[in-house]
């Protein structure tokens, strides 16, 4: 039976390493004759760099090839074919999908895929689902607005292709979703850490359901790091009464990576599908070893309208030194994305990523589940605020709250922050990505 095998594709999931690396390269090669041979944009890259796919013999090789970033991906969309420009690599006929980046800063990046792309990115989503004990005879309620963004259309796609049944939970509101899931009996649940614990907190105080009564005993998120930081997950299982996911995928790069049942601490990487590198930021070196924080640059294998090599996605991970208990072989990352590069920030001299705030913020019984960060310049000095909320039951252990907090916070950020309390339900919420860290220190 179908059902009872643990991995959704046994030879890729459980490979030999060095079999699966020899694969690696001859996947890399593949994808990066057909960029070269097909995409302006990749030509030029390449030829100015003077590398091209015969000098690409070993994996160490793939090192010389030169990163793509995603600044470079909105200046070709002034070019043809419009509106991709010309990094596309398929005649603008065999394009099926359109989806754009979500960025909330600069011109958003367009995404084409062909429908071989679009049925792969299916594939990408039924390892994940697979892996978190998805199998056809679950009801996956999706949460989403289905739109221009890719987000969960593939989670939808996916799910369907492992044989799930599927309610697509688009235009409704919070509310007629939660009372959707328990007409019909959903058992799982796609959505963003900040959603699936507003969505809680909707169904207890606007509808009197306890979410824990509603069956569903898997979620599966996506859009924020919440899913792998211990007390966001422990808050939303707690919330639930279900098993929490996290899963990592981007528009320009396809769904990468994926916690499994064991819930190891920290996500698998879908070797098979992808190249997975990870470069030093400062020095630019690759590093291999477990034990060291760096940014992700990926390749995607099999994604042909238009190629992902090289990219450097700013996604900050660390590689595990230790192996699943799943019995995959894939590689694994050490508590999932633990950042953006982007996001992580110099403050007072120390180096700062906001996932340990939110760590110890959600680990603290009596304050609520959001928060903000300030980071300000007075004078030459950094200041950092920290805005958090206070369920009522709590305010008579504030003054222990603050001294718990406090300490958290120095001994995980080494920082000292200035603490504000508010009553629940006064800080923004988030539907999409959140934004609750705030640099407002003009930038040179
Ligand atoms: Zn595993």
């Amino acid at each position: 039976m179908i059902s009872e095998q643990p991995y959704w594709n046994p030879v890729l999931e459980t490979m030999d390493p060095e079999k699966l690396q020899i694969l690696q390269l001859k996947k890399f090669q593949r994808i990066f004759q057909w960029a070269y041979d097909r995409s302006k944009f990749h030509r030029n890259l390449y030829d100015k760099a003077g590398i091209c796919p015969k000098d690409i013999r070993s994996l160490e090789d793939i090192r010389h090839v030169p990163t793509v970033e995603k600044s470079m991906m909105r200046d070709i969309q002034r070019k043809d074919p419009f509106p991709y420009g010309d990094a596309l690599c398929v005649p603008l006929d065999e394009v099926v999908e359109f989806h754009q980046t979500s960025g909330t800063t600069g011109q958003p990046v367009y995404q084409p895929d062909t429908w071989q792309d679009w049925e792969w990115w299916a594939e990408c989503w039924s390892y994940i689902l697979w892996s978190q004990g998805y199998r056809p005879k679950d009801r996956v309620f999706i949460p989403f607005g289905y739109n221009i963004f890719v987000a969960f259309w593939a989670g939808h796609y996916g799910a369907e292709k492992i044989g799930c049944e599927v309610i697509p939970g688009g235009v409704l509101d919070t509310a007629a979703r939660i009372l959707k899931i328990q007409e019909l009996k959903a058992t799982a649940l796609m959505g963003t850490p900040t959603y699936i614990l507003g969505m809680a907190e909707t169904a207890r105080n606007q509808l009197g359901i306890d979410p824990t009564s509603l069956g569903i005993d898997k979620i599966t998120c996506a859009g924020e790091c919440g899913a792998s930081i211990p007390s966001t997950k422990h808050r939303m299982e707690t919330a639930w009464g279900a098993k929490v996911y996290d899963h990592a995928g981007a528009t320009e790069i396809g769904a990468w990576s994926y916690e499994c049942q064991a819930q190891p601490g920290g996500m698998h990487v879908n070797d098979g599908l992808f190249l997975v590198e990870i470069q030093d930021i400062e020095t630019g070196e690759i590093i291999t070893s477990p034990g060291r924080k760096g940014k992700m640059l990926i390749t995607a294998f099999d994604r042909f309208a238009q190629p992902c090599v090289r990219f450097d996605a700013k996604d900050v991970i660390e590689w595990a030194d230790y192996a699943c208990p799943c019995g995959r072989t894939y590689r694994l990352i050490k508590g999932g994305v633990v950042g953006r590069a982007d996001d992580i920030t110099k403050v007072k001299g120390v180096l700062l990523a906001p996932s340990a705030i939110e760590e110890v913020v959600r680990s603290i019984r009596g304050l609520g589940n959001e928060y903000e960060v300030l980071v300000e310049k007075s004078g030459d000095t950094d200041r950092i605020a920290l805005k958090v909320e206070l369920y009522p039951d709590a305010e008579n252990n504030r003054t222990e709250i603050e001294r718990e907090l406090t300490d958290q916070l120095r001994l995980k950020t080494n920082l000292r922050y200035n603490l504000q309390f508010y009553s629940i339900g006064t800080l923004p919420r988030y539907e999409v990505k959140a934004k609750r860290f705030k640099d407002l220190r003009a930038k040179p």
